[in-house]
């Protein structure tokens, strides 16, 4: 996972766990179901918003996110 020094806080992209426009070191997290050929679409996440788990039994990686959250983004509110 590479980590950018610096959000694009150029939009009105807010990062779907604290939902915040901070400039702050971010990551990009691909979003299922939108790979096009060699294109993606990913979603911009705080660094210090991140809480990571291991699933052995899934096989994954994962992180819970707060139940105002849809799959198109945040409806309101942000980390608690
Ligand atoms: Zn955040």
């Amino acid at each position: 996972m590479k980590i950018f020094k610096h959000r694009n806080t150029s939009g009105k992209d807010r990062c779907i766990i604290c939902g915040k426009n901070r400039d702050v070191p971010t990551v990009l997290i691909a979003q299922d179901g939108t790979r096009l050929d060699n294109n993606e679409a990913a979603i911009q996440v705080c660094v210090d918003c991140l809480v990571l788990r291991y699933a052995p039994q899934g096989c994954m990686i994962y992180q819970m996110l707060p139940l105002q959250h849809t799959t198109m983004g945040i409806v309101s509110g942000g980390k608690t």
